[in-house]
């Protein structure tokens, strides 16, 4: 796998400058918590943004249809756990929610719930390959009615393969 420095907070403000015309016009809110002073981590940059794109993309197309709140809110920050630094991508939206029945699927390819043409159900399986690609996790956690959020966790210590 290709791998290079990492800056995560500069990978998911370029990933937002990419979408914030097309949130303005959605009224979608983004708020941002970027963890000041970050440690880089080696992966494949685009990679890492395609990740952050496909998370982005899904809440934005929960909210625009939705007559609540428009937020999304997209932090990081670090921890260690089990030894080891781990780099923590949280992205939430005050969306629709997940059907508890649809959650174990939403990371198998070509699951999907939008109309044909609107979704491939292909977003969350490529997130999926791409992070574990880099030993890292990525989970939902969901409540019907008042949101989404994806946790994903990626390896600061890389081991060498
Ligand atoms: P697609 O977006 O093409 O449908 P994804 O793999 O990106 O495929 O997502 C699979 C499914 O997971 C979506 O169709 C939707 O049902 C659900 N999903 C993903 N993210 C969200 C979210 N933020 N809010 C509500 N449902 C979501
Ligand atoms: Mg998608």
């Amino acid at each position: 796998v290709h791998r290079e420095e990492v800056d995560l907070n500069l990978a998911v403000r370029q990933v937002l400058s990419l979408l914030a015309y097309h949130m303005r016009t959605h009224h979608i809110v983004v708020e941002e918590r970027l963890k000041p002073n970050l440690p880089l981590t080696t992966a494949d940059a685009t990679a890492i943004k395609q990740v952050v794109l496909n998370l982005l993309n899904n809440a934005q197309q929960a909210l625009a249809s939705w007559h609540g709140e428009r937020r999304i809110l997209i932090s990081t920050d670090s921890e260690w756990r089990d030894g080891q630094e781990w780099l923590i991508l949280r992205i939430s939206d005050t969306g629709p929610g997940i059907a508890p029945e649809h959650l174990p699927l939403i990371f198998e390819p070509f699951f999907t719930t939008k109309p044909v043409g609107e979704g491939t159900g292909l977003g969350l399986s490529i997130c999926y390959g791409i992070v574990t690609q880099y030993h890292g996790h990525i989970h939902v956690h969901s409540v019907v009615g008042s949101g989404a959020s994806f946790t994903v966790e990626l390896p600061v210590q890389v081991c060498l393969e």
